[in-house]
């Protein structure tokens, strides 16, 4: 059941503000990136939560491994490609690694390292978007920047009982605006951490805690599950693959991958279906990445004619190469 609100946010932002920190001192959690003031380990963090969950990074201690291989700016700046997306392998999105490291390249070779301070000067490294270049300003140098991401978005639109389409441009206008203004200036690294969490606890996307919610006295909506509204999804794309195992001896044939899914990857030999018909499918596999829903139908068969950039590799040797995880997962479930 929602409570109802006796106070707006914006008319009483001092009392909002006290009754979110309030909460967040006694209930805030503690990750390995909020202890931290470290502006690279936090960009590090940022990177790796926008397509990846919290829970999982935190499983799997993904952050952890990957600030032990690559430390600092420096490490990753020189780090050959093969490298930096083996470190990534299960986290998918691979452009994410690479935007780091050209982020980090650009931060050694003009900044001499030294990440700047605000918000705008972090927005023109490379991949890096409004909100993350306002994290990394807020939480590494307590900077007065807002930040909206998904948790924020939903909190605000449930405040404000806001029903435009907050992915639309006149909804991200008015959600920044909010952010901004609401924002603790005196603290913002505990703001939006507390903003952020409210998001992923009272305020969640599939329930809601509105009788227990800390800021439950300010909030506008009495339907904060209709809240908030979206674009209509895209829709996925299915994929059809027709793969090869190809073993020599101890090694085995991979391809080197080319085109946005696969770049800088190795991936088993794929022929067109045409081509597979003569062989005798031995399993499928079924795999999401991004919006592709891809079945990969898997064929042994040493005829197959070989095509340029294929290589036998030494089967000692796949842990060391780049492999998207579903395709190491396929090869190591039917060598
Ligand atoms: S949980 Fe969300 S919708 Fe419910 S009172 Fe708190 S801010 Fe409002």
């Amino acid at each position: 059941m929602k409570r109802n609100a006796d106070r707006h946010p914006l008319t009483n932002s001092r009392a909002f503000r006290n009754a979110l920190s309030k909460w967040f001192d006694t209930e805030g959690k503690t990750y390995p990136w909020r202890v931290t003031e470290d502006p690279w380990a936090i960009l590090v963090s940022e990177i790796m939560l926008q397509q990846t969950t919290i829970a999982s990074v935190i499983a799997n201690q993904r952050f952890e491994r990957f600030m032990e291989e690559f430390p600092d700016v420096d490490t990753i700046a020189e780090a050959p490609e093969s490298k930096i997306l083996r470190a990534w392998e299960g986290l998918g999105y691979y452009n994410r690694v690479r935007n780091l490291q050209k982020a980090a390249r650009v931060i050694v070779s003009e900044n001499e390292g030294r990440f700047p301070r605000s918000a705008s000067l972090l927005e023109k490294l490379p991949g890096i978007g409004r909100y993350t270049a306002g994290a990394v300003s807020s939480f590494a140098f307590n900077e007065p920047a807002p930040i909206v991401d998904g948790n924020i978005a939903r909190v605000l639109a449930r405040l404000f009982d806001f029903d435009t389409q907050i992915d639309s441009n006149a909804g991200q206008k008015e959600i920044w605006k909010w952010a901004s203004e609401l924002l603790d200036k005196e603290s913002p690294r505990r703001f939006n951490s507390a903003l952020m969490e409210l998001g992923q606890t009272y305020c969640g996307a599939r329930e809601v805690h509105c009788v227990d919610c800390p800021v439950g006295g300010f909030c506008q909506t009495q339907s904060p599950m209709s809240l908030p509204v979206k674009k209509p999804r895209k829709k996925f794309i299915t994929v059809a693959e027709h793969a090869f195992l190809i073993l020599e001896d101890d090694k085995i044939l991979l391809s080197k991958g080319s085109g946005s899914r696969r770049k800088g990857f190795w991936h088993l030999p794929l022929r067109s279906e045409d081509e597979a018909a003569r062989f005798e499918e031995e399993s499928q596999h079924r795999y999401t990445i991004t919006r592709y829903r891809v079945t990969v139908h898997l064929y042994r068969g040493n005829s197959i004619t070989r095509t340029e950039g294929e290589e036998f590799h030494h089967l000692d040797s796949l842990e060391e190469l780049p492999i998207a995880s579903p395709i190491r997962k396929i090869i190591k479930a039917s060598l």
